[in-house]
């Protein structure tokens, strides 16, 4: 029976671990050196093996922040975790690990020497706070989701699945029925493309250019029954109906009656007319520049052609 060790056995087999553990860290070394040099490059592998040096918990986590994406990262930390070397990141880039992981502290140059393994992790809206296997709160281990902390995650611990939003939940009818003129009160709150009504009616029938604007019984009894308003001028003509409003409130419509739309249509035609005078205007100088142009061109070579018959006939 060998169940009762002497404190020497123990000695001897603690020995023997720490011995494998050296083989098992060099090995481990060597396979992160394999995983994170593709993704950094010859550069990286040349000064690694000039030094000698197997990559530190920092190198592996400065490799993991050089990666370009955070994909690349979760390879690179993975492949750590994989040979025990811990790597420094937030939860969530550690891959929100739920349990069955070792913490190493949040010092930000380097891991603690022995890591606590967690059995859970509490997740609360402002971050989380990890737990041993008896629920007991490990030490420095509560933090917002915004810390870096030193972590082994193995690639099979349990993660937290980001749950999908919840959609928006409808209002019922009974929340949601209100009166027409509730609805139009929430539409115009707020838009300062519809003036309020004027005394004595209500908006009835917002729209872009225009409002049909509807008779309240507080109107005085000789108020026409709806009225329709220039939203631009804020001017109104009466009308018989709402349906003979729409007509008038075309922008057609409200030539007829609106000033401030007539005024404007006037200042657009002239604006118009006198681009168009200014064009034609600067079409008829240029033509006229290319005329006396063409004249003096012209008349050179008249000279010239003179000039060559006057040494013809001397000669
Ligand atoms: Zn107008």
């Amino acid at each position: 029976m060998t169940a009762n060790k002497t404190p020497k056995d123990t000695q001897a087999d603690q020995a023997a671990a720490q011995v494998e553990a050296q083989a098992n860290l060099a090995a481990a070394q060597e396979q992160v050196l394999a995983t994170v040099h593709p993704i950094n490059g010859p550069q990286a592998q040349e000064e690694l093996e000039a030094g000698g040096e197997a990559p530190s918990p920092q190198q592996v986590t400065d490799f993991a922040a050089e990666a370009g994406s955070e994909a690349k990262a979760a390879e690179v930390r993975q492949a750590a975790a994989e040979v025990g070397i811990p790597t420094r990141a937030t939860w969530k880039q550690h891959g929100n690990p739920l349990s069955g992981w070792e913490f190493f502290g949040t010092s930000v140059k380097t891991p603690n020497p022995k890591g606590i393994k967690v059995a859970k992790v509490e997740v609360n809206p402002q971050g989380v706070t990890l737990l041993t296997r008896g629920s007991r709160a490990i030490d420095g281990g509560a933090f917002g989701s915004a810390t870096k902390f030193w972590a082994v995650v193995p690639a099979e611990a349990p993660r937290k699945v980001e749950e999908p939003k919840a959609p928006k939940q409808e209002r019922t009818v009974a929340e949601g029925r209100t009166s027409a003129a509730d609805q139009l009160a929430a539409a115009l709150a707020g838009d300062s493309a519809h003036a309020p009504a004027p005394e004595g009616y209500e908006i009835r029938w917002p729209k872009g250019g225009y409002d049909l604007l509807k008779r309240t019984p507080q109107a005085p009894a000789d108020s026409p029954p709806w009225l329709v308003r220039c939203n631009t001028h804020n001017l109104t003509t009466p009308s018989v109906g709402g349906k003979a409003g729409d007509a008038l409130g075309t922008k057609a419509g409200r030539l007829e009656w609106c000033s401030g739309c007539q005024a404007d249509a006037k200042a657009e035609a002239q604006a118009a007319a006198k681009a168009a005078k200014a064009k034609a205007t600067q079409e008829a100088k240029a033509e006229a520049a290319q005329a006396a142009e063409a004249a003096k061109a012209e008349a050179a070579q008249d000279a010239t052609a003179e000039h060559d018959s006057a040494a013809k006939s001397e000669g």
